[in-house]
């Protein structure tokens, strides 16, 4: 041990090997965690032992944190939000940890002066992919915020086995490989075994009356699953607050097996612990779509169950009285994958502790909010009720029950209206019967949110329409965010020193600082320094694009890039479109002088959703021909980047000089691609949907690229009878970019291949693409004049970047505090005395 002190958020901390960070005690601790973790020396250790002797040094750092912040809860007793989602997007760990302790730079040093290089460990990592997009990374952006703003959390998921796929492409084709994220071992996560909880599966009830004449139920479920808990800290930005995210993985009761292990039937008995055990192993791939398959609902009962069964125990070790639960816990509800939690907290509330009805729905009600994600009626959740009472029994009792006094209330406040009754009832009955999981949300909630102006209100007008005229005041917006740490201090450094070199690094927490960097748009000194920044970050892209696709482009083109979720709304084959007219201008014109862009593409495509596959498809065929092409050389190249991830996303964010976010009106909720792009420069070429609208009025109507048609306008063209084709026969140019796909010419002659996709749109065009066609042309060709004049360019670059401070996650997770959670900070002292902890 040393003896140094050193100063280190403002709290003076003697230097240990767990616990310091000067240079010198950072490298005797990673040399003792390669040598007495990982039990390797240098001679046979491999590039993944040291990243974790790296990674067990780093969490060191931060135990010492999350024990004095647990304790400091425990003992306050402190409100708590758990925040529960299916999917947690959270990234690589290491170089977060490393930006949030403030110690990557000594980090990056101690590592030099034992002759490794910081970036390669760094990208040893393999991320923990346990979402689809959108969602999952919002819900750890709001992880680290309200760590960040030092509100006590827990994030309550589950740990898949198999997060989201690895995407390879082959032949232009996407192709599905298994993610095996923990072969080697995650580093993060503390196991909890002794925190178990049992979900019952299954079977059936028994109603009976207890000596006290309650009536009571039992219900006998045919299969229990054990949850266990692993928990991985959540460090805030420079502070000592770090929280949990506790994820479940699923393992067989043997307890409930043990009649079968004793009963001679060993192997049916094991084979049923693996049947448990599926539970957790894989990630459902599909984006904004429900699948409907029972494996999904157990896996959202299981997560759901055992996270209220951990935050009864957290109560009980705390001597809470359970009346107490809605004050102690807010618990918000990432979309609909969690809504079981209405029906299972009343089961817990009632059948396991006795409480009456009334009471334990005001507790559930009191305690429950919910986040609405999505527009798209295909994504909505609803089980049919045979496959719901098969696994749920008890859970559809409750629920027949809730609707009953729901439907009663309703009958009150809109006496006579039938028709609103069965459009309002938990349960569709216009055909197969299904549970509404959405309708079960917003009933059991006190609040309901969309994540976007336009999105909220299209929910009051349209999906949520009944619920908003019965229950108004349940209803808000909570615009989305991002988290400034990761999407621009880890992601980019060389813009964030630019930034703090002007205005300090406030900005960093305080995102609104931003604005006062609006002087300096003007500043050509300030200019030049930002486009040698851009040029850089797009070299360093462009140099891994080669890497790995053998492409090579040019940096000082215009770099344009579309990636998220491949998807017909989000419309990739839109800005296919574009890059084909570009190209048929070209062939028609070869001294046309165009402004050089490099369309970039990335993300994938659900494994059964054979229209996206399609368009990654289409994308690759077009590459082929127009990268091959010595006509247009230099002055188009189309690039599909594989496999679109964390890590990716966080490399491809700083090099955008475009970026597309061109969905069909009133489709995207509210898109979190489309802020990160912007906070890294980015110019947005958009419609007017999800937080576009948010970012062009933030940002000045004069510095985005708008097109398209309104959702309005969507809406009437719609109800008018929208004819594609007419769009088709009347524009040449989006006649002849059609006709060339059809013609094979992308396809080495096959005529055959993009017919679904080209037919999908002249005779049915879904989502507008054929209407919106002229208006994007029109805003590409003002995207490339602006993009001659770099000085003018840049100037909106910057003051894109100046007004993008309510798009940070702290100030959405301020308004989840302020208007739904009624939560405060807390302090928490760090204390390096072990002793004190008893
Ligand atoms: N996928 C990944 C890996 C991301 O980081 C993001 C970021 O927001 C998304 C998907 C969502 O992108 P979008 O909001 O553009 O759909």
């Amino acid at each position: 041990m040393q003896s140094n002190s050193v100063t280190l958020m403002g709290q003076v901390c003697s230097e240990d090997t767990r616990t310091g960070v000067l240079v010198e005690t950072l490298k005797r601790s990673f040399l003792n965690n390669l040598f007495y973790v990982q039990g390797k020396f240098p001679g046979i250790a491999t590039q993944n032992d040291y990243y974790m002797a790296l990674a067990y040094m780093v969490r060191d750092r931060l135990l010492h944190r999350w024990i004095g912040t647990a304790a400091t809860y425990t003992k306050q007793q402190t409100r708590t939000v758990a925040y529960l989602s299916a999917e947690f997007l959270m990234g690589p760990q290491l170089g977060n940890n490393l930006i949030n302790l403030g110690i990557y730079d000594q980090v990056n040093q101690a590592m030099s002066e034992l002759g490794f290089n910081l970036e390669d460990l760094l990208e040893q990592e393999e991320e923990p992919g346990l979402g689809n997009g959108g969602l999952g990374r919002l819900a750890a952006c709001y992880l680290d915020s309200m760590a960040t703003l030092g509100l006590a959390s827990i994030g309550y998921g589950i740990r898949y086995e198999f997060g989201i796929f690895d995407q390879d492409i082959r032949d232009g084709w996407q192709v599905e490989r298994t993610d095996k994220w923990l072969r080697y071992g995650n580093p993060w996560e503390v196991e909890r075994p002794e925190w178990s909880v049992e979900v019952k599966l299954g079977g059936h009830t028994e109603h009976y009356v207890d000596q006290t004449g309650r009536g009571r139920v039992n219900w006998i479920p045919y299969e229990v699953v054990q949850g266990i808990p692993f928990d991985t800290p959540i460090l805030g930005y420079r502070t000592n607050t770090a929280n949990t995210l506790r994820l479940w993985t699923a393992q067989a009761s043997e307890s409930f097996d043990f009649d079968a292990f004793n009963s001679g039937d060993y192997l049916g008995a094991v084979y049923e612990k693996m049947a448990s055990e599926n539970v957790s192993k894989v990630l459902y791939p599909n984006d904004d779509v429900s699948q409907g398959k029972r494996l999904r609902l157990t896996q959202q009962i299981f997560f759901v169950s055992c996270s209220l069964q951990d935050m009864f125990r957290i109560m009980k070790a705390q001597e809470i009285p359970l009346h107490q639960f809605a004050d102690k816990f807010a618990i918000q509800l990432n979309d609909t994958h969690p809504a079981i939690a209405v029906a299972e907290l009343m089961r817990l509330l009632i059948d396991e502790h006795s409480m009456d009805w009334d009471e334990a729905w005001g507790i559930t009600q009191r305690t429950l909010s919910y986040t609405n994600h999505t527009l798209l009626p295909e994504a909505l959740e609803r089980w049919p009720i045979d496959l719901f009472g098969n696994l749920l029994p008890r859970h559809l009792e409750i629920i027949y029950e809730i609707n009953h006094r729901f439907l009663d209330e309703v009958r009150i406040k809109f006496p006579d209206d039938e028709d609103r009754i069965s459009r309002l009832s938990l349960i569709d009955e216009s055909g197969e019967r299904y549970v509404r999981m959405a309708h079960l949300a917003c009933v059991g909630s006190h609040a309901i949110n969309g994540v976007a102006e336009l999105h909220t209100q299209l929910l009051k007008q349209d999906v949520l329409r009944d619920f908003a005229e019965m229950y108004p005041h349940k209803f808000s917006n909570k615009t989305n965010g991002v988290t400034p740490r990761r999407f621009i201090a880890l992601s980019n450094p060389p813009l964030t020193q630019l930034i703090t070199d002007k205005i300090g690094d406030r900005w960093l927490t305080q995102l609104e600082d931003l604005r006062q960097l609006e002087p300096y748009a003007e500043d050509l000194e300030f200019q030049h320094q930002w486009q040698s920044i851009k040029r850089a970050t797009k070299a360093s892209l462009a140099a891994y694009i080669y890497k790995q696709n053998g492409i090579s482009v040019n940096p000082d083109s215009m770099f344009g890039i579309q990636a998220k979720r491949i998807h017909e709304y989000k419309r990739q084959h839109l800005n296919v479109l574009y890059i084909i007219t570009l190209y048929n201008r070209l062939k028609a014109n070869p001294d046309l002088d165009i402004t050089p862009r490099t369309f970039l593409f990335g993300g994938k495509a659900a494994p059964g959703y054979f229209m996206a596959k399609l368009m990654i498809k289409l994308i690759n065929s077009v590459g082929e021909v127009v990268n091959r092409d010595p006509e247009v050389r230099d002055r188009l190249k189309v690039v599909f980047l594989k496999d679109y991830n964390v890590k990716l996303a966080q490399r491809v964010y700083p090099a955008a000089d475009l970026s597309e976010q061109i969905s069909t009106a009133g489709k995207e909720a509210s898109g979190t691609g489309n802020m990160k792009f912007a906070l890294n420069g980015a110019l947005t070429i958009g419609t007017l949907d999800g937080a576009n609208i948010e970012i062009r009025e933030e940002v000045g109507a004069e510095n985005f690229f708008l097109f398209g048609l309104t959702a309005q306008e969507v809406y009437d063209l719609r109800g008018q009878g929208y004819c594609p084709r007419d769009y088709y026969d009347s524009n040449p140019e989006l006649k002849l970019a059609l006709d060339r796909i059809n013609s094979g010419f992308f396809s080495h002659g096959d005529t055959d291949l993009f017919k679904p996709l080209t037919d999908s749109l002249i005779y049915h065009d879904p989502f507008f693409l054929l209407a919106d066609y002229q208006s994007y042309i029109e805003a590409q060709e003002r995207v490339s004049q602006l993009y001659q004049d770099q000085s003018a360019w840049t100037r909106m670059a910057i003051l894109n970047v100046a007004r993008m401070g309510k798009f940070s996650s702290d100030r959405s997770i301020q308004d989840y505090c302020d208007e739904i959670w009624h939560v405060d900070p807390v302090k928490i002292e760090l204390s390096n005395n072990l002793e004190e902890f008893f």
